[in-house]
């Protein structure tokens, strides 16, 4: 099969449709996406997958994609949300160069668009109260009943909207509804509201409105004004699709096509702005970017880089059906890129005295240590070695199985980018607790060659003791111990599903001295232990606080070979 075939059998069914709509010359071949969140929260993976899908499609298709702020309730919505976003948008990859939009824009133009409804006769002020209209709708297999205000006439409609808008009737005494059909089996079209009155003041628009149109009503128009072709949302709007289309219809207006795609899911992770702003009032994190939460701000400072986030949107795909995707995929794309791009570094987590015996008390030499070995351009720096070092704890074995190759007694190891060395004596404390390793190292095997050619079979990592820089390291786990959090059993919530041990911090880990000048949020891998990054806090106090990424070992990897 030639390569454009295969690229042509993977196309997926929304790319598919939006290619055949292009060579039909629908919307005259253009292809105008949009990207729509609410400005009521931080922007979660979930949200990356809809960035990736319609920046992408329009890259794709010659087109062009709007990000838009789909700002209809003032009551949760504030300018701190809308400011990340557009950051957040911007960090993943994806420009929407001067068009960036409001639904607010669109207010005076929705209200005239009311307005129209209501004198065809297809709008009504209705006084039923939200819980009234609850009673009347009906259920999935009864019809509901006309509110007895259903008939008004259309005059009184006007005026009574109009004082709508003035102010003049308090928040829930009132609503405007379309006027379509209550005994539609699609509840949606069961004369649904499409405006509310809000006595709240909006952060672009001020006191200017008293009434806002609902997310129906202002959706699928603010797409029509903006010409976009192709609507992309998430499956719970399927049901809407019909109301979109009838608005469009009824008003008259460039109708674009609603298409519905399975929202992402991942295994141990809440992806709902509601559920990730409990956990940060509850302070059950540390906020919308505590590291450990899915929010692109958490991610971001966790050390994710928007290139996995992107090759891990498109390794997902696009599904027409519910699914849940496992966290380890997400990692396996987070270690990919990084083993690419990380720099490498030395530092012990755990660290344990090593003392080499033979070596001049006051040298200090600078060996040259490989930047990263997957990118020939990255180079070599020169990190200190000294007679006094810190090796890992992990890394060495009084008394050892037959395979381990790292330290023992009497056993040579490697010392990464350094020489060979050897433990001759074990030094403890009164309560037998190992303090100090002292070594006999071979001036011959710098480098890791020795003139005699002989080998050994473990290589380590270590810090010199002048030069290294304390740190605490804050290792991060998964936050829900469950792979659904939301099941849950004896009528809890899904709080009750929180992993206890998902944050550790170890206090006393030592690194490489030019660790300190890696930036925040700057992946880097510290060799054999994982990949880390700074985290922004300790920056004031100057005290060097670690966060890992990712830990090396990749098990999605290993399962799908
Ligand atoms: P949440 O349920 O977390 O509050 P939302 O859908 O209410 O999310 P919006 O700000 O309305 O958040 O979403 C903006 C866009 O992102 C919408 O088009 C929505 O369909 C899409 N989106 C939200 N969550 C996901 C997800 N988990 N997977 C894919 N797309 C999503
Ligand atoms: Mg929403």
């Amino acid at each position: 099969m030639s390569e454009p075939e295969q690229q042509e059998q993977h196309l997926d069914f929304i790319r598919t449709r939006v290619k055949s709509d292009q060579a039909s010359g629908k919307n005259d071949g253009r292809v105008h996406t949009r990207f729509p969140p609410e400005p009521n929260g931080y922007l979660h993976l979930g949200h990356a997958k809809s960035i990736c899908l319609n920046f992408g499609i329009a890259r794709e298709f010659g087109g062009l994609c709007n990000l838009r702020l789909d700002d209809t309730n003032p009551v949760a919505e504030k300018t701190e949300y809308a400011e990340a976003i557009q950051s957040d948008v911007r960090w993943l990859g994806f420009d929407w160069e001067e068009r960036i939009f409001h639904a607010s824009d669109y207010f005076d133009q929705l209200h005239a668009w009311a307005v129209q409804l209501i004198e065809g006769g297809k709008a009504f002020v209705c006084d039923l109260t939200f819980e009234e209209m609850r009673q009347h709708r009906g259920t999935l297999i009864e019809p509901g009943t006309n509110s007895p205000y259903r008939d008004r006439p259309i005059e009184e409609n006007l005026e009574l909207f109009e004082k709508m808008r003035l102010g003049e009737f308090s928040d829930g005494s009132k609503t405007l509804r379309a006027k379509i059909d209550m005994a539609s089996p699609n509840l949606n079209m069961r004369d649904p509201v499409i405006y509310r009155i809000i006595h709240q003041d909006h952060p672009k628009t001020g006191d200017k409105w008293k009434i806002y149109p609902s997310y129906d009503f202002a959706h699928g128009q603010s797409d029509s004004l903006e010409g976009i072709t192709h609507s992309i949302c998430t499956l719970e709007f399927e049901h809407h699709r019909p109301l979109y289309d009838w608005f469009c219809q009824n008003l008259g207006i460039h109708h674009p096509q609603q298409i519905e795609f399975a929202r992402l899911n991942l295994n141990y992770t809440v992806m709902s702005k509601r559920k990730m702003l409990r956990l940060v009032q509850e302070g059950q994190v540390k906020g919308w970017d505590d590291p450990r939460m899915p929010t692109l701000q958490g991610m971001r400072r966790r050390g994710y880089t928007p290139k996995s986030i992107r090759d891990f949107c498109e390794k997902v795909g696009v599904a027409k059906r519910d699914n849940v995707i496992e966290v380890e995929l997400l990692e396996h794309c987070l270690r990919h890129d990084l083993n690419l791009c990380a720099p490498r570094r030395l530092g012990v987590l755990d660290p344990l005295k090593v003392t080499i015996i033979n070596y001049p008390d006051e040298q200090v030499e600078q060996v040259d240590a490989v930047n990263n070995p997957e990118d020939p351009d990255a180079g070599t720096r020169p990190v200190s070695f000294s007679k006094h070092l810190y090796v890992d704890r992990n890394d060495f074995m009084e008394d050892p199985p037959k395979k381990y190759f790292r330290m023992s007694p009497g056993r040579e190891v490697r010392l990464k980018y350094a020489y060979y060395i050897t433990c001759s004596e074990v030094i403890k404390d009164a309560e037998g607790k190992i303090t100090e390793l002292i070594c006999e190292y071979d001036p011959e095997s710098r480098g890791g060659d020795t003139p005699d050619g002989r080998k050994v079979k473990g290589t380590i990592q270590w810090v010199d003791a002048s030069s290294a820089k304390p740190c605490e390291v804050r290792l991060y786990d998964r936050l829900f111990k469950a792979p659904d959090p939301d099941k849950v059993e004896d009528g809890g919530d899904f709080t009750g599903n929180l992993n206890p041990d998902s944050l550790q911090t170890i206090g006393s880990a030592l690194v490489e001295k030019s660790v300190t000048d890696m930036g925040t949020g700057k992946p880097f891998q510290l060799e054999r232990v994982g990949y880390f990054c700074i985290d922004p806090d300790g920056q004031e106090s100057g005290n060097l606080v670690l966060n890992r990424t990712v830990a090396m070992r990749d098990s999605w990897a290993k399962a799908n070979k």
